[in-house]
């Protein structure tokens, strides 16, 4: 039987005393290849991909050399112009298929994603749907991509503006979302008509390149989709390439602030496009007309999604004086209840974190904070399971100087600050470099519209903890970065507008 007739069967993994490695080579969809110019290059030297819950590797990846990076590119250039010129309609039929093709193996997609990056499953389902979700608008927005007639000042003339592709784009992914992050980039780009290398995370390519498998299956031809996999060492050799190489016109990039500005400045020298998504420290307010229930389970859902491991986590949970205590006490029984585990056990909540050195952070600043005053109401340590679990936590008296207040904690600990006054409160809210997202509940419909207006964040959740959606336009202002996914708004990072005037 074909690997590609395995692909169909969406073979269940085992768990059984085979190593974890024996265990992931018998899904089909797993590849350690490297895949440029629709064929799976292995690379000369591999790096070990870990189960984050067990520390046991899953699968040895290639490692790709700039040179290889230089190929993708090659041959993302050299597929551009038959992708570019394709009619939306057929580039989108094969965006359509790849979602197919997700959703016939979607069982194997999510146990590959719960392998290599800890979620639990029925979270990996979730961001599968997800990032599909960007296919599938994308495909459709693909058909009404745009231009413009512009009434000529001058009767021996007329003003077009089309929309065109950018050409080859690149995108840099981060681990927390291994295969949202990607198809979020994939979608807009390849439905406007521009093709693509992705370097996915060090820590999850997998999902990455069963993607790649998948598109093949499709039908998007060789050189339009191409993944560069490397380790950490591997990533400025790669991210230069990516960033540097002229025939490379945009970059997109999701992950930290800190690589996010170092990825701005090299990309300074070629002009590029850059759209990045960058590191967030939301604020999660809760006024004293908000109903405290929904509150709570909006702040759950902002929390300790992914075990806090998304930019858009609720990082400081700032709660009026008149539903402070309740809204506390509602808070830590829930947070108790939350079941920690392997994200392949049944009713697990919490899995674990990506690796130990985001444990050893999340120790830190729950550390920082009992230091300087807070005080532990649940939780507040290394889970029994060790490693990489830690206890779902809740802390009290957090304030605005400690770690966890100032970073991002990307780990399952809630702080919660009392205020006074919806000016201080907007104050403290707005008190950061970062602006990706912020979440208030309150039911006053002045307070409504006057707190959206005054949080400096590019999204904004009122009554709702959870904005993600591909229909809305993505992003941060202040630090959190440039540009938009998502939306109709999302097609402008990969595209360029032509003016024409017509003399006649
Ligand atoms: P995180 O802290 O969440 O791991 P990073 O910003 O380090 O976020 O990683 C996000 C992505 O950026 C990953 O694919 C990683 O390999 C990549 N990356 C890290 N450092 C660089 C670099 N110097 N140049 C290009 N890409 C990089």
């Amino acid at each position: 039987m074909s690997r590609r007739q395995f692909v169909g069967l969406g073979l269940r993994m085992r768990t059984d005393a085979r190593s974890a490695r024996q265990q992931a080579q018998a899904m089909s969809l797993l590849h350690e290849d490297a895949y440029i110019d629709g064929r799976w290059f292995s690379g000369a030297e591999r790096f070990e991909v870990l189960d984050p819950a067990t520390g046991e590797a899953v699968a040895a990846v290639a490692r790709c050399t700039a040179d290889d990076t230089r190929r993708a590119v090659a041959a993302a250039e050299r597929a551009l112009p038959a992708w570019s010129t394709l009619p939306a309609r057929e580039r989108a039929a094969a965006l359509h298929r790849l979602v197919e093709a997700m959703a016939a193996n979607e069982d194997e997609l999510a146990r590959l994603l719960t392998r290599e990056q800890g979620k639990p499953l029925a979270e990996a389902r979730g961001e599968l749907r997800y990032g599909a979700s960007f296919l599938t608008f994308f495909a459709e927005e693909a058909r009404r991509l745009y231009g413009e007639t512009i009434p000529s000042p001058r009767a021996g003339s007329r003003l077009l503006v089309l929309r065109q592709p950018i050409g080859v784009g690149a995108a840099i992914t981060p681990w927390n979302f291994p295969s949202a992050m990607i198809a979020r980039k994939l979608g807009a780009a390849l439905a406007v008509g521009c093709t693509l290398v992705v370097k996915p995370a060090e820590a999850t390519p997998l999902s990455a390149l069963a993607l790649a498998d998948l598109a093949e299956q499709a039908g998007i031809p060789a050189g339009v989709f191409n993944v560069v996999t490397g380790d950490a060492d591997d990533a400025p050799t790669i991210g230069r390439v990516l960033c540097e190489d002229p025939r490379v016109r945009a970059l997109s990039f999701t992950g930290s602030t800190e690589v996010g500005k170092l990825l701005l400045r090299q990309c300074a020298a070629t002009v590029k496009r850059v759209s990045l998504e960058l590191g967030g420290n939301a604020p999660f307010l809760v006024f004293d007309d908000a109903d405290v229930e929904a509150a709570v389970e909006g702040c759950m859902t902002a929390k300790f999604r992914n075990a806090g491991q998304t930019c858009v986590a609720a990082n400081r949970i700032l709660v009026q004086r008149g539903v402070y205590e309740a809204f506390v006490e509602q808070l830590g029984a829930r947070i108790a209840a939350l079941r920690v585990g392997p994200g392949f056990d049944e009713g697990v909540a919490i899995g674990p974190l990506i690796d130990e050195a985001a444990l050893l952070k999340v120790e830190e600043h729950v550390a920082d904070a009992r230091a300087r005053g807070a005080t532990v109401r649940v939780g507040g340590r290394r889970h029994a399971l060790g490693r990489t679990f830690f206890e779902p936590t809740l802390l009290e008296g957090v304030s605005p100087e400690m770690r966890m207040t100032r970073e991002e904690t990307f780990g399952p600990v809630a702080g919660v600050m009392p205020f006074e006054t919806e000016a201080e409160a907007l104050r403290m809210a707005n008190d950061s470099r970062a602006g990706l997202a912020a979440y208030f509940y309150a039911r006053d419909v002045g307070r409504v519209w006057r707190v959206s207006e005054g949080l400096e964040y590019g999204m904004v959740g009122v009554n709702t903890g959870l904005v993600s959606t591909a229909e809305a336009p993505f992003g941060g202002v202040k630090e959190s970065g440039l540009g938009r996914e998502g939306s109709h708004h999302g097609v402008e990072e990969w595209t360029e507008l032509k003016y024409v005037c017509l003399g006649m």
